[in-house]
């Protein structure tokens, strides 16, 4: 039979990509779409071509409706199992369910599936007590084979960080388990807006005034304290005033306008400053029948002007949207598309979307995840060769005036190396390995092996690793040690000696030199500076002083220098690279 249906390139290229992985792996998958890229027709085609039962879980009766819809558009009749539809089939080949009626009713799901697929996948959590988990953990039960896919535009979220382990392009995200273990298809936005399948945003720098979140504290998402915020806010009315102004004239031209504020204060005031008539507000404490009407109302263009806080995502969708306002702060690239993604929509007669950013996110639509949160404001996304594999990561980093990197935070290279595996030559399984290369790495005491530099214990020897904290609190509490934090350092040349001369930040100094002509000492020199080279990024073994002179710039500086007494002159003991701990870096 043929598809009843007709599948843009790239759905057709996701379905083929499923049908591959099942075929050779039972292991669980993701699939990548931005949003407007038509999950529901992948999914649908996905049922049609299955053989055996299939459950499609997610997590909004919206979704399930629409999923099941799309389904039934092309003749096939599936299912529906759920509460908030008033609907408990679960007899068809096809059900198209929502996670918490199948959860509270789990004895009703003893037959054999052979796929589960995951709408919104990315709220799957680890946690084996979720819900997700628990449906996964019971069909499993009667199909030890059962393959589980996800779908989801947005497969990384902040506080989980990345919802899979392996990338189909070669690269780890993970080095711990997560929720789905393979990536097997992913699509940019920007593969969908130059094609034509979703509406061109208009990134325009043209705000009034912008809000400066970079003076909060993040937490370890890169997120910042409700209270914070808004005490933050609350000093700039004005501002949040002045915006407004903005917004309004700029919206004459303009059909849908959405504003994300960045709290519920913030939200209250945004709205306070709008045409009464022509706003809603909606919030997670907005009733979900006055939030279903206020959305109808919008969709309807009786409103104007929505404002909310978090993304209103599942279960909305206003192609119409042609203006969005970001006021709310965000450190997330998916996020931020998910945001701007509210007005991607095709509609009839619609062009573009302006869309304006008043607080200074600077976050490029069309970068990749990096996956971690910004270490600082003008961090931007670099690519850095794997001196070990080649592979291309993708770090937080800095690059000069001709796009150079100059500086980057990666840690550990997340390239994929294949292993052949002996034990298997049926099918010569291929075995995949993360590269060992280290950017950044803490030497281990004992064997000298690279670790992670937050690293407790060595990989290779297991033996404990000195916590740079301890070091230096050990060293301070001691009358004949020196402790500088490190401003910089100065090279200089006597005979066949380096001399390297550590600046304190209070101007002190301390000196060490390493004998070019003892080989003992130039790998003690090249361990340390040479491995260490441009952010690890160009490593160099050195043989000659003039070449190590020659490359100043490039060579690291350590954080912290801890030195000894000894009886007419201070001897360098240790130096602590890429120091992440409590006491106050040296910058
Ligand atoms: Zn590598
Ligand atoms: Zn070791």
């Amino acid at each position: 039979m043929n598809a009843p249906f007709k599948l843009r390139p790239y759905q057709q290229d996701a379905v083929d990509a499923t049908l591959n992985h099942f075929r050779k792996s039972d292991e669980s998958a993701v699939i990548v779409l931005p949003t407007g890229a038509g999950k529901s027709l992948v999914i649908a085609e996905l049922a049609r071509l299955a053989r055996r039962k299939i459950l499609v879980l997610t997590h909004v009766k919206e979704l399930v409706e629409q999923n099941h819809a799309k389904y039934q558009s092309y003749g096939l009749t599936g299912g529906i199992f759920s509460a908030g539809l008033k609907r408990k089939e679960n007899r068809h080949q096809v059900t198209f369910a929502s996670v918490q009626s199948v959860s509270a009713n789990l004895d009703r799901f003893r037959d054999e599936y052979s796929l589960v697929i995951i709408d919104e996948c990315h709220r799957v959590s680890g946690d084996e007590t979720s819900q997700y988990q628990r449906i996964i953990g019971l069909l499993q039960q009667q199909n030890d084979s059962l393959k589980v896919l996800g779908l989801t535009a947005t497969p990384y979220r902040l506080a989980m960080g990345w919802i899979y382990r392996y990338h189909y392009r070669g690269f780890v995200r993970s080095e711990e388990n997560k929720p789905f273990v393979h990536c097997i298809f992913e699509l940019p936005l920007s593969y969908m807006i130059n094609r034509g399948y979703l509406t061109r945003p208009e990134l325009v720098n043209a705000a009034v005034a912008q809000y400066d979140f970079s003076t909060l504290d993040q937490d370890r998402f890169g997120e910042y304290a409700e209270k914070d915020v808004n005490q933050l806010l609350s000093k700039h009315k004005r501002v949040t005033r002045a915006i407004i102004e903005q917004v309004v004239e700029l919206a004459a031209q303009r059909t849908g306008v959405m504003i994300f504020a960045a709290t519920v204060d913030h939200a209250r005031e945004i709205t306070g400053y709008l045409p009464e008539h022509q706003t809603a507000l909606i919030t997670g404490a907005t009733d979900l029948k006055v939030r279903e009407l206020l959305i109808q109302r919008f969709k309807q263009r009786q409103l104007k002007y929505l404002v909310n806080i978090s993304v209103l995502t599942t279960g909305f969708d206003a192609p119409h949207v042609d203006f969005i306002a970001i006021l709310r702060p965000t450190q997330s690239v998916s996020l931020y598309q998910q945001i701007v993604g509210r007005g991607l929509r095709l509609d009839q007669g619609k062009q573009d979307c302006l869309v304006i950013d008043y607080a200074g996110n600077s976050v490029n639509l069309y970068h990749p995840e990096v996956g971690e949160p910004k270490p600082n404001p003008d961090s931007e996304p670099v690519q850095v060769f794997c001196p070990g594999c080649g592979f291309a990561n993708i770090f937080w980093g800095k690059t000069d005036s001709e796009g150079r990197v100059i500086e980057h935070y990666g840690r550990r290279c997340q390239g994929l190396l294949g292993v052949e595996e002996e034990e298997s030559p049926a099918e010569q399984r291929e075995r995949r390995e993360q590269c060992d290369y280290r950017f950044r790495f803490k030497e281990c005491p004992h064997c000298g092996g690279e670790n992670d530099i937050a690293a407790r214990n060595c990989l290779q020897c297991n033996g404990a690793i000195i916590d740079p904290d301890d070091q230096l609190r050990d060293a301070l509490k001691l009358k004949d040690a020196m402790v500088i934090r490190c401003a910089g350092t100065t090279l200089s040349r006597q005979d066949s000696r380096l001399r390297i001369t550590y600046h304190g930040e209070d101007g002190e100094e301390l000196n060490e030199s390493f004998d070019f002509r003892r080989p003992a000492q130039r790998h003690v020199f090249n361990r340390l500076f040479g491995r260490r080279l441009a952010n690890g990024q160009a490593p160099k073994t050195f043989t000659r002083i003039e070449d190590v002179l020659g490359i100043q710039a490039l060579l690291p500086a350590p954080d912290f220098v801890i030195a000894r007494k000894q009886k007419h002159y201070w001897q360098v003991q240790e130096r602590i690279f890429d120091y992440q701990g409590n006491y106050r870096k040296a910058y």
